[in-house]
């Protein structure tokens, strides 16, 4: 009745599918779930930033900082850039949302790599800007179904209003060296916007992969996302950030809604900026699980993609979806990869070595 009013960007879009209805299962389970399929840290945050969110209780009833002008100041000074140049979201989700509306529209070009994140596509989808997605790197790459610069650059014309990168990317978990992309910057039009999603840069440690940050002061173009959901463990608090030259952050200004982040997100956030060992131990165990998982893994059989986030792409064949299906009636949830034209694949993302353990004792008993 109301599809008429409906505007007609907004008509084709399906609403989020959050996947299993974890709430539910928690629920019926006998015992905790191991939820392996949402990259969340199974460390969790900083003591420093759950202190600061019980410290936030006395003042819930007051608005936060419109500005966030402190978790902006604690970022400057970890990245090196102007507090002129962050801009802070709601999650980088939000961002990501925003970036579209911003800089593209109906019938703007937007383009991503196949299997890249899928809320690249649903940003373009929302605004009624052309979405194109440049074939991945084949499956017998080193670095299988990875972004292939060369590929998005081809596919990039002066119609391209945005291009979303993800560093390492997820779902897939590849990357790419910091060369590669000052060379495909220097092919893309200087009014062609730039994203470089690095949700995961926190967890890299591959000596030819370098943060975008730096290439911000040359590149008016170029906006870098991060987020305090991962490495930081505050998925929950729903907090993250764009870095880019000031030009670009004050077009994002101002349609940002004025208090997008919450009380507790910004006290929390700042807290985790100020606790950089807990961060470093996260990231630790999450390298030595991660090699241990993908080696007991390629020891049954299956392909492992390269990672180097707190995820694996793991192809199981033809019997993903059983197995997927299996594993959850045994309290272990993993992510399905259908939706991202990887039907054969599951998602899985690096637990504490307990939770990897009882992962491979399931799925021994499944296959
Ligand atoms: C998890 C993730 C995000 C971050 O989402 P938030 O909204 O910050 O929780 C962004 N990009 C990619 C590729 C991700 O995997």
């Amino acid at each position: 009745m109301l599809e008429h009013r409906v505007q007609p960007a907004i008509r084709g879009l399906r609403a989020y599918d959050p996947g299993h209805d974890l709430v539910a299962l928690r629920r019926a389970a006998h015992s905790p779930l191991i939820e392996l399929g949402s990259n969340e840290n199974p460390y969790g945050p900083s003591p420093k930033a759950r202190e600061a969110v019980q410290g936030c209780l006395g003042e819930l009833a007051l608005y936060p900082d419109p500005r966030g002008g402190d978790l902006k100041r604690a970022l400057s000074q970890q990245h090196g850039v102007a507090t002129a140049q962050i801009v802070l979201g709601n999650g980088s989700h939000e961002l990501l949302m925003q970036l579209a509306q911003v800089f593209a529209g109906p019938g703007a070009g937007v383009v991503a790599s196949q299997f890249g994140f899928a809320v690249y596509s649903i940003a373009a989808a929302a605004v009624g800007a052309v979405f194109e997605a440049a074939p991945a790197l084949p499956m017998d790459h080193a670095m299988a179904g990875g972004h292939d610069l060369d590929a998005i650059a081809a596919v990039v014309d002066a119609g391209t209003h945005l291009v979303y990168l993800a560093n390492p990317n997820n779902p897939t978990g590849t990357w790419f060296g910091a060369d590669e992309l000052e060379h495909f910057l220097t092919r893309i039009p200087a009014d062609t916007i730039v994203a470089i999603d690095e949700a995961y840069a926190e967890f890299v440690d591959a000596p030819e992969w370098a943060s975008s940050i730096p290439l911000v002061a040359s590149h008016p173009n170029l906006i870098v996302l991060r987020t305090f959901s991962k490495a930081h463990g505050l998925a929950g608090m729903r907090v993250g950030y764009g870095i880019a030259q000031p030009e670009l952050i004050d077009w994002l200004e101002r349609i940002r809604e004025s208090f997008n982040v919450n009380l507790l997100g910004l006290a929390a956030a700042e807290a985790s900026l100020g606790d950089p060992q807990h961060l470093a131990e996260g990231v630790r165990r999450n390298k030595v699980e991660r090699e241990r998982l993908a080696d007991a893994l390629r020891s049954r059989g299956v392909f492992v993609f390269p990672s180097q986030t707190n995820f694996l792409l793991v192809r199981f064949g033809d019997g993903a979806s059983r197995i997927d299906d299996a594993l959850r009636e045994r309290g272990v949830v993993l992510r399905p990869m259908g939706g991202y034209g990887l039907p054969d694949c599951l998602r899985i993302t690096v637990g504490t070595a307990e939770q990897n353990a009882k992962l491979l004792a399931a799925l021994d008993a499944v296959q």
